[in-house]
C-alpha cells in the first residue's frame, strides 16, 4: 500500500461540556498526528438534533485552544475537505444511503415506535435483525409496490443495515490486537430517518472519515462495541482497501473503586472533569473546570497524556514536543486508567517550578491587583521566587507571600502565647538598633550579623528568630527569615519591628 499521510480526527458530538476523557481523546489523536507529521481535524458530528446543545462546539474549541492542541482543519478554520460540521453536510450522505439501498445491503423499514415496543414486550430480549426482520414492516418483507405507495403516502421510514448473521467480524484495533464478533450479536442499525432527512452517527461517521482520508481512528473504549458494524459498512461501500486503522483507548476510571469515571465522582471528591468551566444552558448549573481551578494548560496535558500511556521508562514530566516525539499507540494500555486527582496537582506543582518567576509573577498579578496591592513587576518576581515551591496553584501564592506586600495587622495569638517570651521585646529593641547598623541590608550580610550579635550576647537563636518571624509576618510561616526582611528593606524592617515591640503584650 502507497505510504500515505497521516489524517486523524477528533469527531465529538455537540451534547454538552467536553468530559476530560474526550480531551484525552483529542490530544492523543493530536500526539499521534503530529508524531508522524499528519493532520488534526476537528469534525462536529451533529446529526442527533434531539441532544445537541448550544454553546458546547464553541466550548470545545476553546478547551482545545487553551491546551495549545492546534488543529490542521475543522469548523472553526475550514479546510480542503470542508464542511466540518455534518449538519451543514446533509446533502452529501444521501447518495451514499441509496448506494446501500442498490446493492441491498440495507432495506427501509416503516416500523412505528408503537409497533417495535409492542415486539419488545412480546418477544424477550427482542432485536431487530435477522431473525427478526422477516416479521417487521419493511422492504423486505412488503411488495416493491406497497414501499413505494408507504413512502409517497407521506410515510416516515428509516433505512436499517442488513447484518448477515453467523460471521466472524475481525477489528484490527492497534491497542487491544485482533478483537473477533459475531455478527449475530449485532442488530440492523439505523442508518437514517427520513423524519429528519439525516443519517444517523454511524453512517456519517463511516462516511465523512472516508471522504475526509482518515487514516487511523482513535476513540475511546465505548465505541469498540460500533467497530465490527464500522467494519461491515466499510466493506458494504466497498471501502475496504481505505479503511482507517483503529485504536480504542482505555477507559478513565474512578480514583477508588471501579468503574467510569463521572461528573459525581469529581462533585464528590472535589476536583473538575471538564477543562473550562461550564454552564449549563437549560439548568444553569455551572462545573468546575481546570482552567478557573487554576490548572496550567501544560500540567492538564502532561497528567493526561500519562492516563492510559507511558514512555517506556519512568519519565514523568513532558514539554507537549517531548510528549510527540515519544508517542505512540503500541504503548497505550487496555486496561482502564485510575483517574489519580492528586497527581494532576502534583503536575501542576512541577510546572509551576519550571516556569520562570516572571512567567508566574505575571499570572500573580490578578490576585494582587483584586488585593489591591501595587508592586513593581520585579519585586513581585522575587517574592515569587521564594514562595512558589510551596503551592501548587498560582493562587495559593498569596497565602505564602502576603507579608511582602503589607505589614501584618494583627499578630496570631497562638503563636504569640507559643513564641513572645518575657524578654522578647527588649531583645528585638536591641535588634532593631543592630539592623539599624548594617548598611549592606543583603539577606546574607544581615545573617552574619545577627547571628554574631546573638551569640555574643549568648541569647537563645531560637527565641530571638520565632519573635523576629511573628513580628515581620504576624504568624510563623514564610521563607528563611533573612529573605523576607531583605526583600521588604530595612526601613519596613525595623517599622514592623517597632509596631510589634508595642503592640504584642
Ligand atoms: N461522535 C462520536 C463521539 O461523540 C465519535 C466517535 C468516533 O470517534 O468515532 O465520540
Amino acid at each position: 500500500m502507497m505510504s500515505q499521510k497521516v489524517r486523524v480526527r477528533f469527531a465529538p458530538s455537540p451534547t454538552g461540556a467536553l468530559h476530560i476523557g474526550g480531551v484525552r481523546t483529542a490530544l492523543y489523536n493530536y500526539l499521534f498526528a503530529k508524531k508522524h507529521g499528519g493532520d488534526f481535524i476537528l469534525r462536529i458530528e451533529d446529526t442527533d438534533s434531539q441532544r445537541f446543545v448550544p454553546g458546547a462546539e464553541e466550548y470545545i474549541i476553546e478547551a482545545l485552544t487553551w491546551l495549545g492542541l492546534k488543529f490542521d482543519e475543522g469548523t472553526h478554520i475550514g479546510g480542503g475537505y470542508a464542511p466540518y460540521r455534518q449538519s451543514d453536510r446533509k446533502e452529501i450522505y444521501k447518495k451514499y444511503v441509496d448506494s446501500l439501498l442498490e446493492k441491498g445491503a440495507a432495506y427501509i423499514a416503516f416500523d412505528t415506535p408503537e409497533e417495535l415496543d409492542a415486539k419488545r414486550a412480546a418477544i424477550a430480549n427482542f432485536q431487530y435483525d435477522a431473525s427478526t426482520r422477516g416479521e417487521m414492516r419493511n422492504s423486505l418483507t412488503l411488495s416493491k409496490d406497497e414501499v413505494q405507495g408507504l413512502i409517497d403516502r407521506g410515510n416516515q421510514y428509516v433505512v436499517r443495515f442488513k447484518i448477515e448473521p453467523n460471521e466472524d467480524v475481525l477489528v484490527n484495533d492497534i491497542i487491544r490486537g485482533e478483537v473477533k464478533i459475531n455478527s449475530s450479536v449485532l442488530d440492523d442499525k439505523v442508518l437514517y430517518k427520513s423524519a429528519d432527512n439525516l443519517p444517523t452517527y454511524h453512517l456519517a461517521n463511516i462516511v465523512d472519515d472516508h471522504l475526509m482520508e482518515i487514516t487511523h481512528v482513535i476513540r475511546g473504549e465505548e465505541w469498540l462495541p460500533s467497530a465490527p458494524l464500522h467494519v461491515l459498512l466499510y466493506r458494504a461501500f466497498g471501502w475496504e482497501e481505505t479503511m482507517p486503522q483503529f485504536a480504542h483507548l482505555p477507559l478513565l476510571l474512578k480514583p477508588e473503586g471501579n468503574g467510569k469515571l463521572s461528573k459525581r465522582d469529581g462533585d464528590r471528591l472535589g476536583f473538575p472533569v471538564f477543562p473550562l468551566e461550564w454552564k449549563d444552558p437549560k439548568t444553569g448549573e455551572i462545573s468546575s473546570g481546570y482552567r478557573e481551578s487554576g490548572y496550567l494548560p501544560e500540567a492538564v496535558v502532561n497528567f493526561l497524556a500519562l492516563l492510559g500511556w507511558n514512555p517506556g521508562n519512568d519519565l514523568e514530566i513532558m514539554s507537549l514536543d517531548e510528549l510527540i516525539e515519544l508517542f505512540s499507540l503500541e504503548r497505550c494500555s487496555k486496561s482502564g486508567a485510575k483517574f489519580d486527582y492528586e497527581k494532576g496537582k502534583w503536575f501542576n506543582h512541577q510546572y509551576i517550578q519550571k516556569k520562570s518567576d516572571a512567567e508566574i509573577a505575571k499570572l500573580y498579578l490578578p490576585y494582587l491587583r483584586e488585593k489591591e496591592v501595587d508592586f513593581p513587576l520585579d519585586y513581585i518576581e522575587t517574592v515569587v521566587g521564594l514562595v512558589k515551591e510551596r503551592v501548587n496553584f498560582v493562587k495559593e501564592l498569596w497565602d505564602q507571600s502576603f507579608f511582602f506586600f503589607e505589614a501584618p495587622t494583627s499578630y496570631d495569638e497562638k503563636v504569640v502565647k507559643k513564641r513572645w517570651k518575657e524578654d522578647s521585646a527588649a531583645q528585638l529593641n536591641e535588634l532593631i538598633v543592630v539592623l539599624n547598623n548594617i548598611s549592606d541590608f543583603s539577606a546574607h550580610n544581615q545573617e552574619i550579623i545577627v547571628k554574631d550579635w546573638i551569640e555574643l550576647k549568648e541569647y537563645h537563636l531560637g527565641n530571638i528568630m520565632n519573635a523576629f518571624r511573628l513580628a515581620i509576618v504576624g504568624e510563623s510561616k514564610g521563607p528563611h527569615m533573612f529573605d523576607i526582611t531583605a526583600v521588604i528593606g530595612k526601613e519596613e524592617t525595623i517599622k514592623r519591628l517597632e509596631k510589634a515591640v508595642h503592640d504584642i503584650k
